[in-house]
């Protein structure tokens, strides 16, 4: 069964990504400590800050318009790699939603698709290096799946959650090509890539706010 989210439910949903976010300071700066720089959870925490500062303006908005807006206050404010790379995407999923006061599942699921292949076009990168792509591109996959089989948005979820969880947890075992891993000797086998458990964060709120949303 479908379901139609406007802008300001989708603000709701980012308020819980952002409190996730800001409750992980320490685990997700020490992550990037090890493969990256140290400031993987201050770019995007400050992102997200300035999200909810600009949520009230964003709730009054069209989704393709508040899809734009958030894809501008992330590329202007996260910075590094990833503020391109989730700035790029958004605006490239706003485009993908043009004309859409509200989109359905299906059309959620057709945005995040668009995101992941604008990241791996902006980032040059694929699944397998080790990046947050590795948790989007699954939970893409299962989400279309689960949309194929018609499962309920509750099982939908389920799944799409879990994709990315397990996606995030896979980057352990891969070699870095991209970002600032891939500069180390080791090339960062062992340890989990911050972006990729970001990014499961993201979609693990996402999909609980719908669940709990539209489900009932
Ligand atoms: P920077 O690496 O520029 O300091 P951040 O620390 O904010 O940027 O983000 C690092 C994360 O960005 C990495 O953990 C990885 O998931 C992601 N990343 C880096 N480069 C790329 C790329 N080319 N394509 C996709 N994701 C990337
Ligand atoms: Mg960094």
């Amino acid at each position: 069964m479908s379901f139609l989210m406007n802008s300001s439910q989708y603000i709701d949903y980012i308020h819980r990504a952002a409190k996730k976010i800001a409750e992980n300071k320490e685990y997700i700066s020490e992550l990037d400590a090890v493969t990256g720089d140290g400031d993987h959870w201050a770019n995007l925490n400050l992102g997200f800050e300035n999200l909810i500062a600009e949520g009230g303006q964003i709730r009054q908005m069209p989704m393709d318009a508040a899809f734009m807006k958030i894809g501008m206050i992330m590329m202007s404010k996260i910075g590094g790699s990833s503020g391109i790379l989730y700035g790029g995407a958004y605006m490239a999923a706003g485009r993908a939603i043009s004309g859409k006061a509200e989109i359905t599942s299906e059309e959620l699921c057709k945005a995040l698709d668009v995101m992941v292949q604008d990241m791996m076009e902006r980032g040059k990168a694929k699944p397998g290096y080790k990046t947050m792509i590795d948790a989007l591109y699954p939970a893409v996959e299962a989400y279309k799946k689960a949309l194929e089989e018609g499962l309920d948005n509750h099982l939908a979820m389920q799944m799409v959650k879990k994709a990315a969880k397990d996606g995030a947890e896979a980057t352990r075992g891969m070699e870095a090509v991209k970002g600032r891993a891939s500069y180390q000797t080791g090339k960062g086998i062992g340890c989990l890539d911050p972006g990729a458990v970001t990014m499961s964060y993201q979609i693990e709120c996402l999909c609980d706010y719908i669940s709990e949303t539209f489900c009932s």
